[in-house]
């Protein structure tokens, strides 16, 4: 592990920071990998998508607060100028190189892996087309809403649709993010699908991708808990 510096912090929303790291030495990594986090070298250690794009010269970590945790709790009491440990980029959560439509379905800071996708796909120009369907509760907990909007607007390959669960809202799909994908996707056409947050939605992602007729090549899972 290697000491990193919290160089700045900014608040999506009160359960939701983001982290500006400055490691000792930039990984380098590709989009979709994770990091680890320890408070001190050997400490205890948790799991967190970059959502910067690589070649940056801060890592941007996404992450939300759980009250009762050990982790997001100390990170949340950090200023800028605080210190943390830093694993080497890990995971293959990466986009495959299957030259077809591209999926990626999230809810709350699942969002993170895809923001660096995105971000490093429109860079390089990557002619594929991608959907980002994320999910949240409000509007308020949309992370990235207003920069995936721009990016859209700027890209014709880029589709953003956002979902809400507890809102309705204009622009915005009423309801979770599975009748999105599966209106898309209602031909069964191939493509790759992307799935990032916590259990419960991926359970339910991969059996609707299943009975949608796709399968486990076609599907990439990321597992917040569990
Ligand atoms: C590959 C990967 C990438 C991830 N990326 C992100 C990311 O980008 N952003 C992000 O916010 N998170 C991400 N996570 C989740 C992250 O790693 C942590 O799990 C999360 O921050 C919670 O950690 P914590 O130490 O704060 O809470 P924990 O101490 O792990 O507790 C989490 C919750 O479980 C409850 N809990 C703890 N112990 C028990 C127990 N024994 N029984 C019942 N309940 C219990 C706590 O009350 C708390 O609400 C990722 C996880 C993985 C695996």
């Amino acid at each position: 592990m290697q000491r990193a510096r919290i160089v700045r912090i900014e608040e999506h929303h009160a359960a939701v920071r983001s982290f500006f790291l400055a490691p000792e030495t930039m990984p380098e990594f590709k989009a979709g990998q994770f990091v680890a986090i320890a408070l001190e070298e050997g400490g205890t250690e948790r799991s967190y998508s970059i959502a910067s794009r690589p070649g940056n010269a801060e890592l941007e970590l996404c992450i939300s607060l759980k009250p009762d945790g050990y982790m997001s709790p100390a990170l949340f009491a950090m200023q800028a100028g605080d210190s943390v440990f830093l694993s080497e980029p890990r995971g293959s959560f990466t986009l495959p190189d299957a030259q077809n439509e591209v999926c990626l379905i999230c809810t709350g800071t699942g969002i993170a892996p895809f923001r660096s996708i995105i971000l490093d796909a429109l860079h390089h120009g990557d002619a594929r087309k991608f959907y980002l369907i994320s999910g949240n509760r409000q509007q308020s907990d949309a992370l990235y809403h207003h920069e995936m909007q721009q990016l859209a607007a700027a890209h014709p390959n880029f589709q953003y649709l956002p979902a809400l669960s507890r809102e309705e809202v204009a622009g915005f799909a009423h309801g979770y993010v599975h009748p999105v994908y599966e209106a898309i996707f209602a031909d069964g056409r191939d493509a790759t699908f992307m799935v990032c947050g916590w259990t419960a939605m991926l359970s339910e992602a991969r059996r609707r991708l299943k009975a949608m007729g796709y399968n486990r090549r076609q599907y990439h899972f990321e597992q917040y808990d569990g």
